[in-house]
């Protein structure tokens, strides 16, 4: 193929728009995958992926398509829309030159169409508005079609209206891609490990050509590699003997961390040195957690999975870690809870392992005044990613807590609700169109990381949405507050909060504990307290009878039945003191919903 018969292209859209729908039908007109009834979101492959029914890692396939007597080699990339992983997306367009904008024609523009269409602008793309499910009752898309026009300034008739499900008009999406977006330009822009292979570098090639034997230099890190096999994605990878200039597919190398093939490197033939395509920002850690094995012996197994599936997402940041209650174990960074979250579920279902994992925590810093402390950690402004190393006011001149700017589109009924108690102040504000509003606040990042997201969704009745971008420190005047029950701190819930916000969050957490935790045969005081002093508590009374003794009927096997479901029960408790906790109440509790 040459190089003017190839596009390289992005689909982006806020989640749910229908990204993944319109990369099936492209897949299947372009003949890469058969056209059957059971295509559905073929290019999201993991197995959490397809539960939850989101994309969490981009994906690419190479398309080919005959249109007026050319052929031409279409490389796509599907990419995330939830806003923790906004950070493919952008990792995706440094390798494109166009984007397709998908826009529900029901639900019109929302928050990450927005930060999408700014990344694509921002990275000088050609942009193709796609306006999509026109096929829906209540669809609108001479309405989207006037927001998309005021907002991003697109000429209405530039926008193509299509159904993603049924088909219609998708060829149409074709023949714009081959119409509208340059061809060329390239880097590395992801990569994956396999157990056998070894890392996997997706790669655009930006000039030349590649095959096996040839040697390699990362411009990153200076080291050498001989290629083993490089190759193209339909979606899987298919060998081919050679890569050329233009092309999006794979290289195998010899790497053996994901770490060595860094997004947005330069590799380059060994002695024939090029300058380094412009650099890449990295994915930043917004939210931190301890993981712990349930039971210390299973340290290692827990150790070799974390291993395993970090070389996979580069994105997760892994320090280990100890505690005196749980352990030794690791402090991870997560882009944020729904990346945690599907983190945990990859290890529970890949990896088999379950895990304690503490309260979350945004990363604070603390500008030291003891010379004690400051001699310690060498330097006078620290960044606390742990509850546990969380300095004494009294040798701190000045705490500091991250930011971010948060934009959230929403009718307009909602906007009063939606910002209660968050601490969030106003710094803009524009109508999309009469009922629609677009509002950009400045928020604590602690503020919105557990819970806005999924509170702001169901507060609005799902019309809301919400997307931020990092927006640095301010002075903060936070506590650390402590978890008790019977007296006993429970490391888990070791929380640091607002000053002003710690008499209602201790009383907060101490009720829905209460509710958690099911009845014991004692007496249980959930207390909350900052330092020595208790700001909150909850009692939680005895239990008096006896579950086999209630519902046993003479029936023995029921009797087994409730038994073998107790046993099954403990596996997944924790004991704090002699308080029996099920190990995913924790989470419950955090979140505010
Ligand atoms: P993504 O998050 O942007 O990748 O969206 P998906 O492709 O996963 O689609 C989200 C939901 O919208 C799925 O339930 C799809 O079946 C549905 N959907 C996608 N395209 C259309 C369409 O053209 N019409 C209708 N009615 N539903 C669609
Ligand atoms: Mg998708």
């Amino acid at each position: 193929y040459p190089v003017e018969s190839i596009r390289n292209f992005s689909i982006i859209a806020h989640v749910d728009h229908g990204k993944s729908t319109l990369a099936d039908r492209l897949l299947e007109i372009t003949g890469t995958i058969a056209k059957t009834h059971h295509n559905k979101q073929v290019l999201d492959k993991l197995q959490v992926e397809r539960e939850r029914g989101i994309t969490v890692k981009a994906q690419s396939a190479s398309l080919f398509y005959s249109h007026e007597g050319a052929n031409y080699l279409l490389n796509l990339i599907d990419t995330p829309g939830h806003v923790d992983f906004s950070y493919e997306v952008s990792r995706s367009l440094s390798a494109c030159q166009g984007v397709l904008l998908v826009v529900d024609a029901n639900e019109g523009i929302q928050a990450q169409t927005v930060a999408n269409f700014y990344l694509a602008f921002e990275a000088q793309l050609a942009i193709i508005p796609v306006i999509n499910k026109i096929d829906l009752k209540n669809a609108d898309p001479e309405r989207v079609e006037k927001q998309i026009e005021k907002l991003f300034d697109i000429p209405i008739d530039e926008c193509v209206r299509i159904s993603a499900k049924q088909g219609t008009n998708v060829e149409k999406v074709l023949q714009k891609v081959i119409e509208k977006i340059p061809p060329l330009k390239a880097l590395v822009f992801d990569s994956t490990f396999d157990h056998y292979r070894g890392v996997i570098a997706n790669i655009a090639l930006f000039g030349g050509e590649i095959q096996k034997g040839h040697k390699v230099v990362s411009a990153h890190t200076k080291k050498r590699y001989e290629v083993n096999e490089v190759g193209i994605l339909t979606p899987n990878e298919q060998p081919t003997h050679k890569l050329y200039a233009g092309q999006v597919g794979y290289l195998i190398a010899g790497m053996k961390e994901v770490t060595e093939a860094q997004i947005g490197d330069t590799l380059f033939l060994y002695k024939q040195p090029v300058e380094p395509l412009p650099g890449f920002k990295s994915a930043k850690p917004m939210v931190f957690a301890g993981m712990y094995p349930v039971d210390q012996t299973e340290y290692n197994n827990l150790k070799s999975a974390l291993e395993r599936l970090t070389l996979n997402d580069s994105s997760v940041t892994v320090h280990r870690d100890s505690s005196l209650a749980l352990g030794a174990g690791w402090r991870l960074g997560f882009l944020g809870l729904l990346h945690m979250e599907v983190f945990n579920q990859r290890l529970e279902q890949e990896y088999n392992m379950s895990v304690i994992v503490t309260a979350p925590t945004v990363p604070y810093k603390a500008v030291l005044s003891s010379a004690k402390l400051i001699k310690e950690y060498r330097k006078a402004e620290i960044t606390i990613i742990n509850p546990a190393q969380f300095p004494d006011k009294l040798s701190v001149s000045e705490y500091l807590e991250p930011t971010v700017l948060g934009t959230i589109v929403t009718p307009q009924e909602y906007i009063g609700k939606i910002l209660c108690d968050r601490r969030a102040v106003q710094k803009d504000m524009l109508y999309i169109d009469e009922h629609r509003v677009i509002l950009k606040y400045l928020f604590p990042l602690n503020e919105i990381v557990v819970d806005f997201y999924d509170a702001l969704k169901s507060l609005s009745s799902g019309y809301a949405s919400f997307d931020y971008e990092d927006a640095g420190y301010q002075a903060a005047d936070l506590i650390k507050m402590d978890i008790l029950l019977n007296g006993n701190p429970v490391e888990e819930l070791a929380t640091i909060i607002h000053n002003d916000k710690a008499y209602a969050t201790g009383k907060f957490l101490c009720e829905r504990l209460k509710d958690a935790i099911p009845r014991q045969l004692f007496e249980i005081a959930i207390q909350a307290a900052i330092g020595k002093k208790i700001i909150a508590r909850e009692t939680l009374k005895a239990y008096r009878k006896n579950v086999v003794a209630k519902c046993y009927g003479g029936d023995i096997t029921r009797r087994m039945k409730l038994l073998k479901r107790q046993a099954e029960g403990k596996k997944l408790m924790r004991k704090i003191g002699n308080v029996e906790v099920p190990r995913d109440a924790f989470i419950r509790v955090l979140k505010r919903q």
